[in-house]
């Protein structure tokens, strides 16, 4: 018998990773996605094209327990990974509510159906490092206190605590990663490392004159996705469940990413960037750097790719959507995200 995962927020960059990851394994490999991903699975669902054949995909909103309780009756998960989240950072009253509402709730149905339908069913939650937001030290471990200063790091907060309870007081096999910035060439043009490697290529063959970016300072703790969704396998088969900080314990400056992608590019970026005030954040809270010891020694977790590595594969990646024959669905034209 092949294990049953179940993935939500399959369609995403750690999803489709990890999906990958687990076909490997042999798993068989379930996944939740949005109706209107189903009906645009040639832009919604590109992460996911080489193996679409592969894997069973299931309509439901996370906001719906009752669909939640329908897929997880019908699968019956060995293993449930809950990626999914509503991570824009936005400063209106809707959003604010709306984001709050969906992330808690959805951690909080997908235990809470579990536990009736799946209680054997391991389950994995994405942390983020906005948890720990404005950081009292650094770097930080599974020891630091949170202070979250976003809605969306609040709503993290909230859901770690609810696996955190679910484990302490059900007995659930339930760990939480507190990952930080993952990259990859499946990251979404609203980042701003893809932003930066997008741009890089499109001046490289002459489609922009131009890169306008906010702050060059800001300094951020990277690493690879594929090597976060990893940590995600090896918390769910580690002999208890726990939580881990995941993180490549090193920061580096937007200044020093865009500087790396140019050069990869035989480019200076210091002639084509372009400062924007308006992409400036309101408030840059001290630099988030994780310690990811516990993870390295207990989990037997480490990074396989360096920053100038993952920059070097973003690179590359992109310049093979530019070759001949390549959908045009995978190349949308970055924004001017913040
Ligand atoms: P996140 O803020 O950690 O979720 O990741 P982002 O990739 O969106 O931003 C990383 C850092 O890059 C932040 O400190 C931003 O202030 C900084 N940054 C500077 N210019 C830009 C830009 O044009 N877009 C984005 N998204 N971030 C920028």
């Amino acid at each position: 018998m092949h294990p049953r995962a179940l993935i939500t927020g399959l369609a995403g960059q750690d999803g489709s990773y990890l999906a990958e990851l687990l076909l490997d394994k042999g798993y068989e490999v379930h996944g939740i996605v949005r109706r209107t991903s189903i009906e645009d699975t040639e832009h919604k669902l590109k992460n996911l094209h080489a193996i679409l054949d592969k894997i069973h995909m299931h309509v439901a909103s996370l906001d719906n327990v009752l669909s939640l309780v329908r897929i997880i009756r019908n699968i019956s998960p060995d293993e449930c990974y809950h990626l999914a989240a509503s991570s824009f950072v936005s400063y209106s009253f809707e959003d604010e509510i709306s984001i709050l509402g969906n992330n808690v709730n959805s951690t909080h149905y997908l235990l809470a159906a579990l536990r009736e339908f799946a209680p054997s069913c391991k389950f994995y939650f994405s942390g983020s490092s906005e948890m720990f937001g404005n950081a009292i030290n650094s770097p930080q471990d599974e020891n630091t206190p949170f202070n979250p200063r976003s809605i969306y790091g609040i709503s993290k907060v909230a859901g770690f605590q609810l696996v955190k309870n679910y484990r302490q007081q059900y007995g659930f096999f339930a760990c939480s990663g507190i990952l930080y910035n993952h990259e990859s060439q499946r990251r979404g043009y609203e980042f701003v490392t893809r932003k930066i490697v997008s741009s890089a290529v499109r001046i490289k063959f002459g489609l922009q004159e131009a890169v306008e970016l906010g702050n060059l300072e800001a300094r951020r703790d990277w690493g690879y996705a594929p090597d976060y969704v990893n940590a995600m396998w090896l918390m769910m088969h580690a002999d208890s469940p726990d939580d881990y900080v995941i993180a490549s314990g090193e920061t580096h400056s937007v200044k020093e990413f865009a500087e790396a992608a140019f050069a990869h590019l035989d480019l200076d970026f210091n002639k084509y960037a372009k400062i924007n005030l308006d992409l400036f954040r309101p408030t840059e809270n001290i630099v988030l750097r994780g310690n990811p010891s516990k993870a390295m020694s207990m989990l037997k977790w480490k990074p396989t790719k360096s920053f100038d590595d993952i920059i070097k594969e973003m690179v590359e990646g992109e310049i093979k959507l530019y070759e001949p024959g390549r959908k045009t669905s995978d190349l949308l034209t970055p924004g001017d995200s913040k």
